[in-house]
């Protein structure tokens, strides 16, 4: 099984990630936790370009779906096929909602990347964690690390990338679950919880 988490910077992700796979390892299962842009020593390279180097945005795009690539090849697949679980902390949805809908990536050249790079893959299940872009952007100040070049944006940016990530929510209901994420940890931890309850162990 393949999960992926997503959602705007300051959602919240990265505890409900930990927690997740806390939960599937007390169900026995194997599972390999990662992340994109990164996952594999020539992405975790690529990511660090992109955190912080300018670049077109074509560029931008073709990198992230380098590294995913590169990330399914040596890590993603292979995982899969061993019967392991991966989640995985973004992957094409985030192309589509910080690339297209945040900086105007023409939509057919992300469709071509993305059948190019995983034609007939897909998550089983994708956790959107939804969130006003102000709330999520104090929680990044608050959080005082140094933004990277996304995390520098402004809130329109981010409004645009919220709003793309939930429209492709709407096409594709049965995969993409939205997460409000404006809630007490332990609330968003249990409906996580229920969700996969829901989806897998019945
Ligand atoms: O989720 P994480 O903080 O690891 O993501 C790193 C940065 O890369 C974030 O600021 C995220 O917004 C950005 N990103 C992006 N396009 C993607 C994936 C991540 O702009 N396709």
């Amino acid at each position: 099984r393949f999960i992926t988490f997503e959602g705007i910077d300051g959602a919240g992700k990265s505890s409900q990630i930990a927690a997740t796979v806390a939960l599937l390892r007390a169900r026995g299962l194997v599972v390999e936790q990662t992340r994109e842009p990164g996952g594999t020593a020539l992405g975790e390279r690529l990511r660090e370009l992109l955190l912080h180097e300018a670049m077109h945005l074509e560029t931008e795009a073709m990198l992230m779906f380098a590294a995913r690539r590169e990330h399914l090849a040596a890590r993603i697949e292979p995982a899969l096929a061993a019967g392991c679980w991966v989640v995985c902390d973004r992957f094409s949805d985030a192309t589509f909602a910080y690339q297209v809908g945040g900086r105007g990536l023409a939509r057919d050249k992300f469709e071509a990347l993305e059948a190019w790079v995983h034609p007939g893959l897909q998550p089983d299940l994708t956790l959107v964690f939804d969130l006003a872009p102000e709330i999520a952007a104090a929680r990044v100040a608050s959080s005082g690390a140094d933004p990277d070049r996304f995390e520098r944006e402004q809130r329109d940016f981010f409004v645009r990338v919220r709003e793309a990530y939930l429209e492709r929510a709407r096409l594709a209901p049965q995969r993409i679950c939205v997460v409000d994420a404006d809630r007490a940890p332990d609330a968003i931890r249990a409906e996580i919880e229920r969700l996969l309850g829901e989806r897998f162990f019945r």
